[in-house]
């Protein structure tokens, strides 16, 4: 989930795999109805109720969404008192210009249904509305921008794993980021504990002391989207690892059945 300054290009299209499952920018089932951010070509979108006023964004690939991703996002959102985590998966991620990825809209799609159940859970497309490479400090920009049009003093917190902090300082334009939210580092298997101090000394220089950090103690998960694409492309199963109908979607769609996934243009 790093965002490093790597490249440029523009995802122009993606596939029609979800168009019809109404998806909503923010609101798993249940949470958030009546609350549509519609399709319009107004600039100033509006993606989180004005009541809501701590707020947690969780930026991935998502390709696909797992079980790791979702006890992250419950327990910070517990640990910090958060109302609403927003799924915001990225349209082109930066620091995958030269991968292949899974269509922007089948990664949503899956995303989707593995948090209709939380209440506490919302989808946002803020990134693959805008299209091109996804910067977080974009994204988080946009949210601040509407905050402040809702005028409320609204808490944004940007969730990322130890391993993605260590690369912090590659993102675009990390002290944006930081101007624009809080962080919630949580661990990551296969990478070094996070405490405090070492979270803060990830931050470019003389970001430290704005910074508003805190670390997570997340029950560790040792699972990657990238471990679950291997399974599914050696025919193994994926059961578990990933929500029941995160399963059935990548068996309808026949997703990582190669190791180049076609990437619609
Ligand atoms: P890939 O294996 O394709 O690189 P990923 O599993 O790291 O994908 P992303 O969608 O890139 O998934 O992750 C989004 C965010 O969630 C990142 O901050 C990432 O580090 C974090 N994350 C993903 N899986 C875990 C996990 N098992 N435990 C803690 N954090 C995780």
């Amino acid at each position: 989930m790093g965002r490093p300054v790597t490249d440029e290009g523009r995802e122009k299209s993606r596939s029609s795999a979800g168009a019809g499952l109404g998806v909503r920018a923010t609101g798993g089932a249940g949470g958030t109805d009546g609350f549509e951010t519609g399709r319009s070509t107004n600039s100033a979108r509006t993606w989180i109720e004005p009541e809501l006023l701590r707020v947690g964004i969780l930026g991935g690939t998502f390709d696909p969404i797992h079980y790791g991703h979702l006890a992250i996002a419950e327990q910070v959102a517990e640990a910090l008192e958060l109302e609403r985590i927003l799924f915001t998966p990225a349209s082109l991620p930066p620091h995958k210009l030269h991968e292949d990825v899974t269509p922007a809209e089948d990664r949503a799609a899956m995303v989707a249904l593995a948090i209709a159940d939380n209440p506490r859970f919302g989808l946002c497309r803020i990134e693959l509305e805008r299209g091109g490479p996804s910067y977080t400090a974009d994204t988080l920009q946009e949210l601040a921008e509407e905050a402040a049009r809702q005028r409320v003093a609204r808490e944004l917190i940007f969730i990322l794993s130890a391993d993605a902090l260590a690369e912090f300082r590659t993102w675009h334009d990390p002290e944006r980021v930081l101007a624009c939210a809080g962080l919630a580092v949580v661990p990551r298997p296969g990478s070094p504990a996070p405490d405090i101090a070492w979270a803060r000394a990830q931050l470019p220089v003389g970001a430290a002391a704005a910074a508003r950090i805190h670390v997570v103690a997340t029950v560790p998960l040792a699972t990657s989207s990238t471990h679950i694409r291997d399974r599914a492309l050696a025919g193994r199963s994926i059961r578990y690892l990933v929500p029941t109908a995160v399963d059935s979607y990548v068996r309808e769609h026949r997703l990582y059945r190669s190791s180049k996934p076609v990437r619609t243009a």
